[in-house]
């Protein structure tokens, strides 16, 4: 019998295995054991001890394998976790490159962690392949990249960079985080390692803190497997169970949420408060031919600029069907202010540099029905506006 082809959205459901043949239970078991009877003297099984390989963390690392299209999947315990195992892939005398609008998270580990271990970094607008490859050293064993990348969508050309990375022997490390495996596949690409902070689109419902990370070469996936074992942060079975099922509906979800974000962004566009909308959906945004080349999706979180901090405040006051909070990802819609959730640790300067400026708000679309966040929206931005005009007319 010839197998059926199962596009990525199947694959979310149904694995190319049927999950569990001893019941034919359709959800994944939790095995809560930290270790495992050896049956054998002299032959043991697939599994010892948890941290090394646990049967319901081994079925979410197979199924992420799967969908990226790599060869071993690997669970941690948060998105950090999944991170930092990776670029301990590194040795002290190496030299990485990262994208300046690097997760902030990411930005820590490297410049205030990897830097005490002798592993040096530079940070580069990526956006700019010829950047990209002028600071490229003889010691440069790994580019980092991400895109688009946080708070304003700035795409990175995949394939320009991997090209840079294989002509110098490094290795390219993607965070896919804002894409999923729905809609962009960076180890197609000639990527190395795909991270995900599986705490956002992959579980998709604000109750679970995971990383995943995945590669296709087999040297380099028992190089990673050996630096999970050995550091340690791995995802626990009941995490794992919930990841799984979380994944299970991000095909519709994420379809959802993007089209109620282009519905949005249109609104947001021609809305005469608005200064700047940050979507790669956008024909006019810099980057939307290269992510039409390399995604198959928008996504749905955009950012958008109101003219200053009164004007972001008021809106946060008023608007009713977000929560405030940072993440991303979530069946709620999620409404954040970078420039004192994500972005607090940079100074002021740094961020206008990177277009977080104090009027700017980042939204992550929800599950909600589209037209109540339009209305919503407009009602806030109605409150927001009249506030801006007396603050103007002070200021
Ligand atoms: C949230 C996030 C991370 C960090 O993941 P955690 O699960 O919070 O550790 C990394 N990269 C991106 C793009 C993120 O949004």
């Amino acid at each position: 019998m010839n197998q059926v082809k199962r596009h990525v959205e199947t694959k979310f459901i149904h694995g190319s295995q049927r999950g569990e043949t001893s019941t034919g239970a359709v959800n994944t078991p939790i095995y809560l054991s930290s270790t495992f009877h050896q049956n054998s003297f002299d032959a043991f099984g697939p599994f010892d001890y948890s941290r090394s390989g646990n049967p319901t963390r081994q079925a979410l690392e197979d199924k992420i394998a799967e969908l990226e299209d790599g060869s071993r999947g690997f669970a941690f315990a948060s998105g950090m976790a999944a991170i930092s195992s990776a670029l301990l892939l590194l040795s002290a005398g190496d030299h990485v490159l990262v994208t300046t609008d690097v997760y902030g998270g990411t930005y820590r580990f490297v410049s205030e962690v990897l830097q005490r271990y002798q592993i040096d970094h530079t940070f580069v607008d990526m956006t700019d392949l010829n950047e990209a490859a002028r600071a490229i050293q003889p010691n440069t064993k790994a580019i980092y990249i991400e895109t688009p990348s946080n708070p304003c969508m700035n795409i990175t050309d995949l394939t320009g960079i991997v090209k840079i990375a294989k002509a110098n022997n490094c290795l390219t490390f993607v965070d896919n985080t804002f894409m999923t495996p729905l809609y962009q596949n960076p180890l197609e690409l000639g990527a190395d390692i795909v991270l995900h902070s599986a705490t956002k689109f992959l579980s998709g419902h604000s109750d679970v803190i995971a990383g995943l990370a995945v590669t296709r070469d087999e040297s380099l996936g028992e190089k990673l497997a050996f630096i999970q074992n050995s550091f340690g942060s791995i995802l626990g079975a009941q995490d794992s169970y919930l990841l799984l099922q979380g994944m299970k509906t991000l095909g519709a979800r994420l379809k959802q949420s993007s089209r109620s974000a282009q519905v949005l962004v249109d609104y947001l566009n021609t809305h005469p408060l608005v200064e700047m909308v940050y979507y790669p959906g956008i024909a006019s945004h810099p980057g939307y031919t290269i992510h039409q080349r390399q995604s198959k999706g928008t996504g749905s979180v955009f950012s958008f600029q109101l003219p200053n901090r009164a004007a972001a405040k008021a809106f946060v006051d008023h608007v009713q069907i977000p929560v405030f909070a940072v993440s991303l990802g979530a069946v709620e819609s999620i409404l954040s202010y970078p420039t004192t959730m994500s972005h607090a640790a940079m100074p002021k300067e740094e961020r206008e540099k990177r277009g977080i400026t104090d009027g700017l708000l980042r939204f992550s679309v929800g599950l909600e029905y589209t037209d109540d966040l339009i209305a919503d929206f407009d009602q806030a931005l109605q409150t927001a506006e009249a506030y801006t005009d007396v603050k103007s007319s002070v200021s």
